[in-house]
């Protein structure tokens, strides 16, 4: 059966097609770099699935709908409500996106030299962590090192480590759990886990909150994988992960489907005033924080129709179907195959390069040569050490490419490209060159460096 997306197209949006030659002159003058590509000069942009969904009818209508009073609008009363109602929390927080609930959130609990203990934090959470003098300590799971294993729940954290972790020495500020675990490989995190680390840190007495960017696809692969979870609708899932914490930081960019926006809710009133004058000094007052109404109105709705079984699995469906035509090709990702993302293994397809010649990097600037497809290298360019000139010290542990998949925005036909393109490079990989560094800035090197090709 083919996978049917359960929604017709109603806006269009052309895309560029372009010929080699100008991907070539595009990237050389991009540094090699993608994030100095223009849109203009991109196919398919798998870069990111972070505020790159496509709005429903019923999303333009609200936003439509948005009331812009400064105080009070009703936009916010319908944001609050929808928000109570998916996540049982009485204070809700509006913020421009999910950075800005963690800035908020762990300026109010986290204490200079404290810790904040998670499965995995994403990049800035780990940021707004060490910013604020604090240390950020990753327990992912023991199966998650393993990219072939096909555990179902890759994503959960260790709960020996974080038992330990609890009763050492050092000050835990908060345990944070990412749903689903977006720095490993977007794997989901059971309920069972999710339970056992929030009893673990009751009784450390330390406050426990969830990184919700992802919610509702954790909440599907739980119906699909979790002994006891199969006749559960995704909602009564997400309802149940959102019980088990004190609240919640969210990116609305991801499972909200908004082009901006994010989420801070707690339960704790004098932690929620904390919050909120933090959140009016930054972001905006109480009733808007850094949004417009109809952003508000948008994002509300966009939280009731991601939560759609039909929605849901034909994500998971296109996702799983992109990963077996990669495989069929002779190029492997990590397993299982998650929602939002394939993670493409580079390293076991351009055994020719070494860490230092940056495959997963190679993989991806082919990608982009061969068929204007945007990705991510998530490899040693990102995570390896480098030394002054650029040249790598000590690669990361796996090499790997990020497709991302916006939600909603494209189509079967568009991902059977996407895995012919690859097919195309995986017949003859021993032909994709290396890349140097030409340019390597020591903070987020990965949005700015540049590169050359290395033959
Ligand atoms: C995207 C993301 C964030 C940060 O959210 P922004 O809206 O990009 O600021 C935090 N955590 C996770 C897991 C994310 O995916």
């Amino acid at each position: 059966m083919p996978i049917m997306e359960p929604y017709r197209i109603k806006v269009v949006e052309p895309i560029p097609i372009t010929t080699r030659a100008h991907r070539e002159r595009a990237l050389a003058a991009a540094g090699y770099n993608p994030f100095n590509l223009a849109a203009e000069d991109v196919t398919i942009d798998l870069l990111s699935d972070s505020g790159t969904g496509a709005l429903s009818a019923e999303q333009q209508s609200a936003g439509l709908r948005g009331d812009e009073t400064y105080a009070g609008a009703r936009s916010y009363y319908r944001f609050r409500d929808v928000v109570s109602e998916l996540t049982g929390y009485p204070h809700a927080f509006p913020v421009h996106q999910g950075r800005a609930a963690e800035r908020i959130l762990f300026t109010a609990l986290l204490k200079p030299g404290q810790l904040s203990v998670s499965n995995t934090h994403f990049d800035t959470t780990r940021a707004n962590v060490e910013i604020l003098g604090g240390k950020a300590v990753d327990l992912p799971c023991r199966a998650a090192k393993d990219l072939d294993d096909d555990a179902p729940f890759k994503g959960d954290i260790d709960l020996d480590a974080l038992e330990a972790v609890l009763s050492g020495p050092e000050d835990v500020a908060l345990v944070l759990i990412t749903i689903t675990n977006n720095g490993g490989g977007g794997q989901p995190v059971s309920m069972a886990n999710i339970k056992a680390a929030g009893e673990l840190a009751r009784r450390h007495g330390v406050p426990f909150f969830l990184d919700a960017a992802r919610f509702a696809e954790n909440a599907w692969l739980v119906t699909q994988r979790e002994p006891g979870y199969a006749g559960r609708t995704p909602r009564e899932v997400a309802r149940e992960a959102f019980d088990l914490a004190d609240g919640c930081v969210a990116s609305l960019k991801k499972d909200a489907i908004v082009h901006m926006g994010g989420l801070l809710a707690v339960r704790d009133p004098a932690l929620a005033e904390k919050c909120e004058l933090l959140l009016i000094a930054t972001e905006g007052f109480r009733t808007y924080g850094g949004l417009a109404g109809r952003d508000l109105e948008m994002l509300a709705q966009g939280l009731l129709e991601v939560t759609e079984p039909a929605y849901l699995r034909a994500r998971a469906e296109s996702t799983a179907y992109l990963a077996d035509l990669a495989a069929q090709a002779g190029v492997d990702s990590v397993r299982p195959t998650g929602v939002h993302a394939v993670y493409l293994n580079a390293g076991r397809l351009l055994t020719h390069l070494p860490p230092g010649r940056f495959p997963g990097f190679a993989l991806a600037t082919e990608l982009y040569l061969a068929g204007g497809i945007r990705c991510a290298e998530l490899g040693s360019l990102y995570l390896g050490e480098l030394d002054e000139a650029g040249e790598l010290l000590k690669p990361a542990p796996y090499e790997l490419v990020r497709l991302a998949i916006p939600r909603r925005v494209y189509t079967q036909s568009h991902l059977e490209y996407v895995a012919e393109t690859l097919a195309g490079i995986a017949k003859d990989p021993g032909r994709v060159p290396g890349y140097r560094l030409t340019h390597a800035p020591k903070l987020l090197r990965h949005f700015n460096c540049r590169l050359e090709p290395a033959v």
